[in-house]
């Protein structure tokens, strides 16, 4: 093991939103933090693609605000236009067409893609990546290295992949079922459906939703990006682009489309949204390992993994060290 200076070191392992919502509360405490990733890109489930020199959000499609807290921050990236409001209103359909709209909370959208605002709030933290982080065992240590206490930022299933059998709180506490989604992205030479930002798809086991990625992103390319029923989904974890066939199927019939795509490409995501979200905001043990993410603070979204991860931040800066 190693000790020393190391052990006055908070280690957040998870780069998405909530991990680095956590580091960024730590940070301003004044406490040291490192940022544990094991991808090459931050950004967790608010990922993006590069397709045709255009950035694509082939994981979470947009956000909500709810509460002033998270309000603060968007207001932030409003102002230096990292962040646009895309829509309140998307269209609702089924397998056989659209059956009309309905208005809800403003959909907030990013023109360089959800990745670029966990960039922007990662400046200046001390980050590590990729870096697979493999163990956590009581100290708490990491992979080895003690730490003055650690938070994993990430779904509870890969939490509990890290945590030893000895920290039986933290492993009871990452349980639950997670459900998977299949993105599709589809590109094509103009647009061939009809004028709309946004479908929620009833009554289907193949498709809940498509974005109209040209509108979300404000530039109006030709760029779908579906996203599969749990079922489906399920079914075809192993081989996603079996899932291919049948959701260009289901966007024939929500959308009308009888044009095959120019390029299309199949993004798995083993586990998209915690089944039932705790309530609490956080979990932290008297270890000194923390939880957070959408697993806590539901309903699963963006905002809620980005206040989880900040609340776990403020409670593992106030506890400072672990006790001995
Ligand atoms: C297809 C899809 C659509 C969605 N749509 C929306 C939406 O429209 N609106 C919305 O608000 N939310 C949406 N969400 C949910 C949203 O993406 C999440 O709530 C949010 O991004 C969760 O952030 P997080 O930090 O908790 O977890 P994650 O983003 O999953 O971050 C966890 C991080 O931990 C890292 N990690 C895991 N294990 C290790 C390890 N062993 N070592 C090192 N690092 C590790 C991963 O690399 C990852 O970066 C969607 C999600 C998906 C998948």
């Amino acid at each position: 093991m190693t000790g020393g200076a190391a052990a006055e070191e908070l280690l957040v392992v998870g780069g998405g939103v909530s991990g680095i919502a956590c580091a960024r509360a730590i940070a301003d405490a004044g406490c040291p933090v490192v940022v544990r990733d094991r991808g090459h890109r931050l950004g967790g489930r608010m990922a993006v693609k590069t397709i045709d020199d255009r950035p694509v959000d082939v994981g979470a499609s947009y956000f909500t605000v709810s509460v002033p807290a998270f309000q603060n921050v968007v207001d932030r990236w409003l102002d230096v236009e990292l962040v646009r409001p895309w829509t309140d209103t998307f269209h609702v359909g089924d397998p056989g067409g659209l059956l009309g709209t309905r208005t809800g909370p403003m959909r907030y959208a990013t023109p360089l893609g959800l990745r670029s605002l966990i960039e922007d709030l990662s400046l200046g933290l001390p980050l590590r990546n990729p870096d697979d982080v493999r163990e956590v065992e009581p100290g708490p240590t990491v992979d080895s290295t003690a730490y003055a206490g650690v938070a994993l930022a990430m779904p509870g299933p890969q939490a509990l992949d890290l945590l030893g059998d000895s920290l039986e709180a933290e492993r009871a506490a990452s349980g639950g079922m997670w459900e998977p989604c299949i993105a599709l992205i589809a590109t094509y030479d103009k647009r061939v459906w009809p004028d709309l930002d946004g479908v929620f798809v009833n009554d289907s086991v193949v498709l809940t939703f498509v974005a109209d990625d040209g509108r979300r992103r404000g530039d109006d390319a030709p760029v779908l990006v579906a996203h599969a029923h749990p079922v489906l989904s399920a079914a075809h974890l192993d081989n996603p682009d079996a899932a291919i066939a049948p959701m260009l199927g289901e966007l024939e019939g929500v959308l009308g489309i009888s044009v095959a795509p120019s390029s299309v490409i199949a993004k798995r995501w083993s586990l998209a949204k915690p089944v039932n979200p705790h309530v609490e905001h956080y979990f932290l043990g008297k270890s000194g390992v923390g939880l957070c993410g959408d697993g806590w603070h539901g309903p699963s979204r963006i905002e809620s993994a980005y206040l989880s991860g900040r609340a776990l931040g403020r409670a593992m800066a106030r506890r400072g060290p672990a006790a001995a």
